[in-house]
């Protein structure tokens, strides 16, 4: 008969395991990505020193403006999620126009019950500052501005970082592990540690207006145009954003001047062709060319590159700091794990394994986009055309028009990390905008399960805290206790039956009575078990312990 059991943590200021470490954490680089890292590091009771070259924080504009909901969740785990979906606009509707005539909406499908919508516009300038509330507030976390990191030592048991400071001088910051986010012009610290960063860069501009107006009936969808008839043979993208603000984003020609196009006044009018005759102000503009690339390799000995450092991917679909947050979250539970001997440190090296493949996918996806949206040859160009004509009424053709695949969490399938299960196959790259079918290596889906004293806790977070395991009926919470007694991390084990009383979690997860549900520290299935013994191997694997 199955008991109700949770098996507690060591203490979160455990000592590190590793000798003559110093217990602290480096994170290059304070952009959106350090951010998470420095607060997801301080939460798991690690001490951060968060450098960056910058003097202070200076943000430029709204750049990273769509955050997808399990990106929220994330920023939920170390308190700003909240605030940043409260201020920003929710939408959930995609909308994709040809010629001003709409050829299809999308909604988005959560398999869970996430407290955050699947999409939230809001500028990365604000994100920061909030992130920064954050780090300000938090003891464990040290920030160093005007630290221009200039080279990188580092031996079996530490690594320094030789910062330039502001006067000139320089100093030496020393750490166990480094987690560097030093964005898109990260070249000096990729160079400095040997990684390659290979792909292209596109020729096509973009054209970028955060321009405050109203444009009633839009304030919470995204519009997708293709070759509008105010930017013809192009296409634009407008999303709704706070203040009554809206950013549009309009394909221009390679050879395009913003400048001259402002001094002629072909730039007010190319507004006033969206805008009509409403009073607007442009809050930000900027042109930009994009690139797809990714570093070889993501882990060099102690340093563990992360975000646009790592991967720079074009933007339609918003997959550059969607998928910097899970880096850093990847990144940053398995270095604290490491750092207080809660697993093998062979685990820093799957972090290349799991986001190596994710930055991958991302650039598979925005590849197919980018064909779809700047068609290269004649052929190309013929073959949108006649999809694009046929959409309207051909729902064949409505499915090969790509105006970009919305950002989402990555499935650690193939990881060393995850156990497969013959009855829990991941079926492959979900339809678009509906969450993948729950499986080893998928994320949880996000549900209330209820603690054995009756108070209701979310399994995402549950799991964030360690590993959780879902016992079902036909196996023994205390046996599988027991079995992974030898475990140093925090770990919960749960009855299913206890914690899911009408069988929604279970309904949610596919999980029969006689399977016990693994979950890892970043609420990703590990694996799913049906003897006592497989839950401890399962639970093992995730975090390098088997043998
Ligand atoms: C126009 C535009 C629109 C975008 N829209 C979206 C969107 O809607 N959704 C989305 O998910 N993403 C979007 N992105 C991408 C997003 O902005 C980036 O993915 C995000 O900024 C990456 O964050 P990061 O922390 O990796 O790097 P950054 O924000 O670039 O931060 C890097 C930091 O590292 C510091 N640094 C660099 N080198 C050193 C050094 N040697 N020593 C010390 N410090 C150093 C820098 O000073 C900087 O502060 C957009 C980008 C652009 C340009």
């Amino acid at each position: 008969m199955s008991t109700t059991a949770t098996q507690s943590a060591p203490a979160a200021s455990a000592a590190p395991s590793s000798p003559g470490a110093t217990g602290t954490a480096l994170v290059l680089g304070a952009g959106p990505v350090g951010q998470t890292a420095a607060l997801l590091l301080a939460k798991w009771g690690i001490p951060v020193v968060m450098l960056d070259a910058r003097p202070e924080r200076d943000p430029i504009g709204s750049k990273a403006l769509c955050q997808q909901r399990d990106v929220l969740d994330v920023w939920d785990h170390v308190g700003a999620g909240r605030a940043i979906a409260d201020e920003g606009v929710t939408w959930t509707r995609a909308v994709t126009l040809y010629q001003g005539r709409e050829l299809y909406t999308q909604g988005f499908v959560d398999r869970g019950r996430s407290p955050f919508p699947p999409f939230v516009n809001i500028g990365q300038n604000r994100t920061e500052e909030i992130l920064d509330e954050h780090i300000r507030a938090n003891p464990l976390i040290t920030e160093q501005w005007g630290h221009t990191v200039e080279a990188i030592e580092q031996d079996d048991t530490s690594i320094t970082l030789v910062c330039r400071l502001t006067d000139g001088s320089l100093t030496r910051v020393t750490g166990d592990y480094c987690i560097a986010a030093p964005g898109n012009k990260g070249h000096f610290v990729r160079d400095m540690v040997g990684m390659s960063f290979e792909g292209e860069t596109f020729e096509d501009q973009f054209l970028i207006c955060d321009i405050r107006t109203t444009l009633p009936g839009w304030e919470f969808e995204r519009r997708f145009y293709f070759d509008p008839e105010w930017n013809p043979g192009r296409q634009v993208l407008i999303h709704p954003c706070p203040d009554s603000t809206y950013r549009i984003d309009w394909q221009v020609p390679p050879n395009y001047d913003l400048a001259a196009e402002e001094a002629s006044g072909e730039l007010e009018a190319r507004i006033r062709k969206i805008v009509g005759a409403a009073d607007y102000e442009i809050v930000w503009k900027s042109v930009y060319r994009f690139h797809a690339r990714q570093v070889d390799q993501m882990v060099a000995g102690r340093l563990l590159m992360a975000g646009d450092g790592a991967h720079l991917v074009a933007p339609f679909g918003a997959r550059g700091l969607n998928s910097g947050v899970p880096d850093a979250e990847n990144a940053a539970w398995k270095v604290a794990f490491v750092m207080k001997g809660w697993a093998d440190p062979s685990l820093i090296a799957t972090y290349h394994d799991e986001r190596h493949a994710a930055a991958a996918e991302n650039l598979d996806v925005t590849a197919e986009t980018m064909r779809f949206l700047v068609p290269q040859s004649d052929a190309e160009k013929a073959q949108r055309h006649e999809i694009l004509e046929a959409a309207a009424d051909d729902p064949a053709a409505r499915a090969k028009v790509n105006s970009g695949r919305m950002a989402e969490p990555y499935w650690y399938v193939d990881s060393p990390l995850t156990t497969p299960s013959p009855s829990h196959v991941f079926p492959g790259r979900p339809p678009k905008g509906e969450d993948p079918v729950p499986a080893p290596g998928v994320i949880a889906p996000d549900l209330p399960v209820r603690m054995p004293s009756g108070e209701l806790a979310r399994i995402r977070s549950l799991a964030r805290h360690g590993l959780l395991v879902l016992v079902g009926a036909d196996l023994s919470v205390a046996d599988v206790t027991a079995v992974l007694a030898g475990l140093r991390c925090p770990t919960t084990v749960l009855s299913l039956a206890e914690a899911d009383p009408d069988g929604s979690v279970a309904a949610a997860l596919g999980a029969s009575p006689s399977e016990a549900w693994v979950f890892r520290p970043d609420a990703h299935i590990a694996g799913v078990a049906t003897t006592v013994n497989g839950v401890r191997d399962t639970a093992y694997r995730a975090i390098c312990l088997l043998p």
